[in-house]
């Protein structure tokens, strides 16, 4: 016998929001045909992993946490955010945490107030998608088109994060622009908006699975090239729609949006949750 056999580790099974309906088996295998992962505990180098405030933003945190702590998800940049915040939640359960806090200040009077939510309780409450539900994830075009949906992966929200983040910190230095002639602080001004619109295209880009043609064999498109080159000449009535049809989708999973009363003024309001923040465990 040698050291490693004296690890003690605990197990947590959780069902994915998504259902898994958009992964494949290399991506994420399932226990079961129920879309259910087993997750264990973290390790102290997991803790570091999460404590790492680089590999917290850019999103690699996350994603090696997951795929430390959940051998049935082989790549997790594919996970959507509400299977992952599911595992991330399920992984605490595993570490023997409870409860998931927020310390919060009510708006009306100022007091500081700490909230607190049973993760057990949380997690219960997942109701996964089924192979029928995608269905309601589907929006016809005036062009006569129907987009097939999905929610938007790790790996494209990491991408969006952090592209904004480099964006708004080049529009708001303030000290570069003002050395810059007029002319170049418009050309700079314009290239950070069409950055942004590109943006904006690459995760709505990856937030579909497919377009069905009204052909007579509804001939369906899969091809990457040819889904991009067609969001690009899209009138924005139509990227609207899409965007107000998506909203559904990122809602997916445990209701993010807290319902929170104040303990000195009984005042009450919505707070939205980050289950990715790793000091709100205890
Ligand atoms: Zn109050």
């Amino acid at each position: 016998m040698s050291l490693s056999n004296y690890h003690t580790s605990t197990s947590e099974d959780v069902l994915l929001p998504s259902g898994g309906i958009w992964y494949t088996d290399v991506d994420v295998e399932f226990k079961t045909i129920e879309p259910l992962v087993s997750v264990r505990a973290l390790t102290a180098r997991d803790e570091l992993t999460l404590s790492n405030p680089t590999k917290l933003l850019n999103g690699t945190g996350v994603s090696e946490v997951i795929e430390s702590c959940c051998p049935n998800v082989k790549n997790a940049w594919v996970l959507s955010a509400a299977d992952a915040e599911a595992i991330l939640l399920a992984i605490r359960l595993a570490s023997r945490q409870k409860d998931y806090n927020l310390n919060v200040q009510c708006p009306e009077c100022g007091q500081d107030g700490l909230h607190t939510r049973d993760i057990q309780n949380l997690v219960d409450r997942i109701l996964p998608l089924t192979i029928e539900d995608k269905e309601k994830y589907k929006i016809p075009l005036s062009s006569g088109v129907v987009l097939q949906l999905k929610p938007n992966t790790l790996k494209s929200l990491a991408y969006g994060f952090k592209k904004k983040m480099a964006l708004t910190s080049l529009a708001a230095n303030e000290e570069v622009l003002n050395s810059l002639p007029p002319e170049e602080v418009m050309k700079n001004i314009k290239n950070i908006g069409n950055e942004l619109c590109q943006m904006e295209l690459e995760i709505m880009f990856d937030s579909i699975e497919n377009i069905e043609l009204p052909d007579e064999r509804l001939t369906k498109v899969y091809d990457a090239k040819e889904i991009k080159s067609f969001l690009m000449q899209l009138p924005s009535s139509d990227t609207k729609a899409i965007n107000k049809a998506l909203e559904p989708l990122a809602e997916l999973g445990i209701p993010k949006v807290l319902e929170l009363a104040c303990h000195k003024c009984s005042y009450e309001w919505d707070q939205k949750a980050n289950f990715y923040n790793p000091q709100a465990f205890s």
